[in-house]
């Protein structure tokens, strides 16, 4: 805890706080999505949800590399490529993700 949260046992407040301070740094990442200091945008606000237990900001959920935390933009910080017949994103670090998530059919990994 320390100076940057509420007393434990206020919870409410706690919340308000984080998804203020969550806000805040959403508006800095849509203002620039492939600036230079985005990446630590991302890192903080997701470490910020992390401590006040809020979950994934619904703003950044699946739309940040976790490899890079690059925001993703599309042209900007990533391209679509086609890999074995599927979209693929690839990030600008060179991190791959399934453009879409695959489907729970039998027998598929
Ligand atoms: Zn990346």
């Amino acid at each position: 805890m320390g100076k940057y949260f509420a007393r434990r046992d206020d919870r409410r407040k706690r919340e308000d706080i984080a998804r203020e301070r969550v806000d805040i740094l959403v508006g800095k990442i849509r203002a620039d999505p492939a600036g230079r200091f985005t990446p630590n945008y991302v890192r903080l606000a997701l470490k910020l949800a992390k401590k006040a237990r809020m979950g994934v900001p619904k703003e950044l959920d699946r739309k940040y590399c976790p490899e890079c935390y690059s925001f993703f933009k599309l042209g900007k910080t990533y391209v679509i490529r086609i890999r074995r017949g599927k979209p693929v994103m690839v990030c600008k670090c060179g991190e791959e993700r399934n453009l879409f998530k695959p489907s729970n059919a039998k027998g598929k990994e």
